[in-house]
C-alpha cells in the first residue's frame, strides 16, 4: 500500500510545479543517450502536469560531477530527447538557479510549458542536503513532486531537504515503484521465489537477510554464490569469494533452514582457466571445481534445477546476473534463467543496472511485469529500509 500523497491528491492547476526526475541516463562519448528508458518512464507525470496546465520545472542529476559544472554532464541531450518524446519545447537553463530563471518562470513562462534546470550535482550543496540550497530550489515553485525513484535512497537537497519548504507529493513512477516493490514484501502471490546473482555478497547482505523472512525459495548464483558454496564446504578454486563473508553465509544457510526457505545454490559450474572472454572452459560439478580454475557461469544441471523452481513460483524477483554474461562464452546461465523467468507466467519483477542490461540484451525487458528504474533504491526498499525520498513526502 502506498500511503503518501500523490500528484492526484493535490491541486496543480495553474501552479508552478517543481519535479525531481531521475534522468541519470547513460551517454556515449559523443554525448548521445544510449538508453532513454528513464526519460520515457517520467512521461506519465509530465503529461499529467501538461494536461492540468501547470508550469513544469524539471530537475535531475546526471553522472558524477564533483560539485562543479562539467560540460560532459550538462542536461542538454536529455532536454532534447524529452522534447522529441513529448513533441513540445523543453527550455533548458545552463544554471540550476538564477534571478533570471526565477523571473522567467514567474513572468514569462506559460502554463503547460516545461523548463529544465541544469544538473543538480554541479552544486556541492545538492549532495550535502544543504538547507539554503533546498530553499533556493523551493523558491522557484508552489508544489514539489518527487518522481525520481532511482534517487529516493539519497538524502539530498532536491530529494529530502526541499520537502521541508514546499508541499511534497509523489509522481506516478514513484508510486508504481513503491507499490510493486512493497507488495513483494507484504503480499506476494506464493510461492515467492527470489533469484540473486552479481559479483558480491557484501553488497546484498541486508537484502538476503530480510528476504529470508519473506520468500519461499531463494536461488543464489553468479559471483556471490562461491562464498556460499565455500560456506557449505566446497572448494571454489580461484572463483571470486569473500572469505570475510563466510560466517555470514553460514548464518544465512542456517536462517533459511529455520525459516523453511528452500535455498538453492548451483550444482555445477562453467569454469575457466583465467578471467578472459576466450579462456579455456569446461563444465564441472561443484564437488570438483579445480584449484586453479575459476567459476564464470552456472552449468546445465543448475539451469535445469533453477528452471524447475521458477516453474513452481507465482512471484519472482530477480537481481544480478548468474555469470559473466557480458561475454558470450559465459552468458548461457543468465540468458536461460532470464528467459525462463520471462516465460513463467508468474508476477515477475527485476531490478539493478546489470540485470536490466541483460534483459535488454536478450529482448526480455517488456516481458517482465515490472522492471525497477532504481537499482540501489529498489535494493534498499527490499532491505526493509525507509527511503528518505519517500518518507519525507506528505502522508495521505
Ligand atoms: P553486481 O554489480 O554485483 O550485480 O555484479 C554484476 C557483475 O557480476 C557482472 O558484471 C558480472 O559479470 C559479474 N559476475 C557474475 N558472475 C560472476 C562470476 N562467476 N565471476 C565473476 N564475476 C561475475
Amino acid at each position: 500500500m502506498f500511503n503518501k500523497k500523490t500528484i492526484e491528491d493535490i491541486d496543480v492547476k495553474n501552479k508552478k510545479v517543481l519535479v525531481r526526475v531521475d534522468y541519470n541516463v547513460p551517454l556515449d562519448e559523443n554525448l548521445n543517450i544510449t538508453d532513454d528508458t528513464r526519460i520515457i518512464l517520467s512521461l506519465p507525470t509530465i503529461n499529467y502536469l501538461i494536461e492540468n496546465e501547470a508550469k513544469i520545472i524539471l530537475m535531475s542529476h546526471l553522472g558524477r560531477p564533483k560539485g562543479v559544472p562539467e560540460d560532459r554532464y550538462r542536461l542538454d541531450p536529455v532536454a532534447k530527447r524529452l522534447s522529441e518524446l513529448i513533441g513540445k519545447e523543453v527550455k533548458k537553463f545552463d544554471e540550476i538557479y538564477s534571478d533570471e530563471i526565477k523571473d522567467y518562470i514567474d513572468n514569462k513562462m506559460n502554463y503547460g510549458e516545461i523548463v529544465m534546470l541544469e544538473n543538480l550535482r554541479f552544486d556541492p550543496r545538492e549532495k550535502a542536503n544543504d538547507s539554503e540550497f533546498s530553499k533556493l530550489l523551493a523558491s522557484l515553485a508552489d508544489v514539489y513532486v518527487n518522481d525520481a525513484f532511482g534517487a529516493a535512497h539519497r538524502a539530498h537537497a532536491s530529494v529530502e531537504g526541499i520537502t521541508h519548504y514546499l508541499p511534497a507529493v509523489a509522481g506516478f513512477l514513484m508510486k508504481k515503484e513503491v507499490e510493486v516493490l512493497t507488495s513483494l514484501l507484504e503480499s506476494p502471490k506464493r510461492p515467492f521465489l527470489t533469484i540473486l546473482g552479481g559479483a558480491k555478497v557484501s553488497d546484498k547482505i541486508k537484502v538476503i537477510e530480510n528476504l529470508l523472512g519473506k520468500v519461499d525459495s531463494l536461488i543464489l548464483g553468479g559471483g556471490m554464490s562461491y562464498t556460499f558454496l565455500k560456506a557449505r564446504g566446497y572448494g571454489v578454486g580461484k572463483s571470486i569469494c569473500e572469505d570475510d563473508q563466510i560466517d555470514f553465509a553460514k548464518d544465512m544457510l542456517a536462517l533459511a533452514r529455520k525459516n523453511n526457505v528452500n535455498l538453492l545454490l548451483p550444482v555445477d559450474i562453467v569454469v575457466a582457466k583465467e578471467f578472459d572472454s576466450e579462456a579455456d572452459k569446461k563444465m564441472v560439478s561443484v564437488q570438483s571445481i579445480p584449484e586453479d580454475w575459476m567459476g564464470m557461469d552456472i552449468g546445465d544441471r543448475s539451469i535445469e534445477l533453477f528452471k524447475e523452481e521458477i516453474s513452481r513460483a507465482n512471484t519472482i524477483f530477480w537481481n544480478g546476473p548468474l555469470g559473466v554474461f557480458e561475454w558470450d562464452n559465459f552468458s548461457k546461465g543468465t540468458k536461460s534463467i532470464a528467459t525462463a523467468i520471462a516465460e513463467s507466467g508468474a508476477v515477475t519483477v527485476a531490478g539493478g543496472g546489470d540485470t536490466i542490461a541483460a534483459l535488454k540484451k536478450y529482448n526480455l525487458f517488456s516481458k517482465f511485469t515490472h522492471v525497477s528504474s532504481g537499482g540501489g533504491a529498489s535494493m534498499e526498499l527490499l532491505e526493509g529500509k525507509e527511503l528518505p525520498g519517500i518518507a519525507s513526502l506528505m502522508d495521505k
